[in-house]
């Protein structure tokens, strides 16, 4: 922007300087040319006196001035004719003046050699015939200082027009120089402005929280550059965003997921749900959990969701396949049909139209539960991210698995007796509640056998307590098998075991009762290294609700009727008698 104004100052400066020299030009030469012209034309007035006074004196000493000036002179005329005129015919007008001057000086020199001048009628004619050429010698000098005069006139009027014009020319120039830095600074704005202001829109919009944000600017320079290095960086931090966005509602999926799947208690749920988020997390249509038995090392117990019948129906786990490989490696495997896999699908697999799957092992505290599937149809593979999420995922779902497993067990063990395995006396009064409940809804009856080991105190005596206990197992185990499918036996407490009948009336019951008592009676506990020991059991069976309209009243009932079996000499079975208040006994 500097450089035409640098370029038209120096112009500007140049004809400035350039006109002032023209005019110092212009006098100058004036000034060469006027002054001899003047000078020559007073010494052309002061040569005409000696002769004029010799004719008046006649002094010889005039001769003498006048050689003088009429030497001077002649050199004055040499040095005018070598003056730098402007015209020729001023250079005509001097030496016309010259040649008037060179015979005004002949009829001079004749008049100063005349012997008597004084009073002489021919030299006073002489001499103004030598004062009139000498007059015109002045006269042309007049004219050649005339005609210098107009010409240096006239140039300096040149002169001036020039410096005017170059004055004008400066200041149309200055103006020029504004205007042309007014526009520059104008395009330049226009240039410049817009697409700033368009960058920092864009920054600010992005600084916002927009980070779509993107300046459109196609310039080549600068701006350009730093657009593109704008665009490229919002570019960056949008990417750097989305993975963390999505990185944290992947997180939240998880926390989400770790919440449902733990707060669920039955085993199935877990699965059906670990599932279902699964398929949901990584968009896959369906999943496959597949349980390893340690006793058989097969993979024998699976569930599956989204599968066809067809697909669940052919399911198998062979040993050594791709479920046992993920598992004995501990990490994931990928199976599908691009060229480089080294697993390719199945049969099954294509029929049920997969395009690949992924098996990861359920590992949780180190432990080995299983394997988990979740297969694709839309695409051939799993991305690294939902690899890493499923890794994650996994783990999740194996700790939630092994929790509800272990909690079952917790469960299992507060309602199971340690010694016999039947139900214990707390699950004994859930279950007659239960029952009641049930018997009441549906107007229906049950009944409670109570049985009670005949002198067991002596088994223990005899044979010791772990024979005892032995005994108290294996009596367990026949009752169990000899109970129906839906009665319930349960450990009360010592050697009392008691048995809940559902839909059994007080008659069934008891023929239930003495059914159980015989197979006791046809038993032998091998308590003592072979020697078979035989044992008696009495019962005492009570009904709901024709004895009783609470399980207390009821389990009281049975407990009447036992003491009444005891008292009635024991291997007995007695039912309850409410009416005398003591129940009946019978065989
Ligand atoms: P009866 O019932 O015929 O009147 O005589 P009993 O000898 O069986 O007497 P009772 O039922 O009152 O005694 C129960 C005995 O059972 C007392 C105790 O030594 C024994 N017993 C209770 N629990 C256990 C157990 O867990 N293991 C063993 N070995 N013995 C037990
Ligand atoms: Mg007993």
């Amino acid at each position: 922007m500097l450089v035409p104004l640098v370029v038209l100052g120096t112009g500007s400066l140049f004809l400035l300087q350039h006109t002032t020299a023209a005019l110092d030009e212009v006098v100058k030469e004036s000034m060469e040319v006027t002054h001899p012209v003047i000078d020559l034309q007073t010494r052309t007035l002061e040569t005409a006196m000696p002769p004029n006074d010799y004719l008046i004196n006649g002094s010889p000493a005039e001769k003498e001035a006048f050689a003088r000036l009429s030497g001077e002179m002649d050199l004055a005329f040499e040095e005018l004719l070598a003056a730098p005129f402007g015209l020729v015919q001023e250079l005509d007008l001097v030496r016309a003046a010259r040649e008037e001057w060179l015979r005004a000086k002949g009829k001079a020199l004749s008049l100063l050699a005349t012997p008597h001048p004084v009073g002489n009628p021919d030299a006073a004619r002489d001499m103004k015939r030598m004062d009139a050429q000498l007059d015109r010698v002045v006269a042309l000098l007049g004219q050649v200082h005339e005609i210098t005069e107009r010409e240096t006139g006239e140039n300096l009027a040149q002169a001036h027009t020039a410096s005017r014009r170059a004055y004008f020319l400066v200041i149309g120039i200055f103006f020029a120089g504004i205007a042309i830095v007014v526009v520059t600074v104008f395009t330049l704005a226009r240039s410049v402005l817009p697409p700033l202001r368009a960058l920092e829109m864009g920054a600010k919009r992005f600084g916002d929280g927009d980070l779509s944000q993107r300046v459109e600017l196609s310039m080549p320079d600068e701006l350009g550059q730093l657009t593109q290095t704008f665009n490229f960086m919002a570019e960056k931090i949008e990417r750097h965003d989305r993975v963390i966005k999505e990185r944290n509602s992947q997180l939240n999926a998880l926390n989400q997921i770790a919440i449902a799947i733990t707060s669920l208690l039955s085993l199935q749920d877990i699965l059906n749900e670990i599932m279902r988020c699964g398929i949901i997390l990584t968009g896959a249509k369906a999943s496959c959990i597949a349980f390893y038995d340690e006793a058989t090392g097969l993979f024998t117990q699976w569930v599956t969701q989204g599968l066809s019948e067809h697909f669940v129906d052919n399911l198998s786990f062979s040993s050594g396949g791709l479920a046992d490989e993920a598992f004995t490696s501990g990490s994931h495997i990928l199976s599908n049909d691009l060229p480089k896999t080294g697993h390719k699908l199945s049969r099954l697999a294509r029929e049920e139209f997969l395009r690949c799957f992924i098996c990861l092992p359920l590992t949780s505290r180190d432990r080995r539960l299983g394997v988990i599937y979740f297969y694709r149809t839309d695409r051939d593979s799993f991305t690294a991210a939902e690899i890493e999420l499923l890794t994650t995922f996994a783990s999740l779902a194996a700790q939630a698995i092994e929790n509800a497993r272990l909690y079952v067990k917790v469960q299992e063990e507060a309602r199971t007796d340690t010694l016999t395995g039947l139900n214990n006396r707390g699950e004994f009064q859930r279950q007659l509640k239960e029952e009641e409940e049930r018997s009441r809804r549906y107007n229906r009856s049950f009944s409670l056998l109570m049985l009670d080991i005949d002198h067991f105190k002596t088994v223990n005596d005899t044979y010791g307590h772990q024979a005892g206990d032995t005994v108290l197992k294996g009596l367990s185990e026949l009752l169990g098998r000899q109970a129906r499918t839906l009665d319930r036996v349960c450990r009360y407490g010592g050697d009392e075991i008691t048995v809940i009948l559902p839909e059994t009336g007080l008659d069934a019951a008891a023929h239930v009762a003495e059914r159980l008592r015989a197979a006791v009676v046809a038993q032998s506990f091998d308590v003592n290294a072979g020697v078979p020991l035989r044992i008696t059991v009495s019962i005492g069976v009570a009904s709901f609700p024709v004895h009783a309209d609470n399980v207390q009243a009821l389990v009281a009932a049975a407990d009447a009727a036992l003491y009444a079996a005891k008292a009635g000499g024991r291997n007995r079975i007695s039912r309850y008698e409410p009416a005398s208040g003591q129940p009946a006994v019978q065989e």
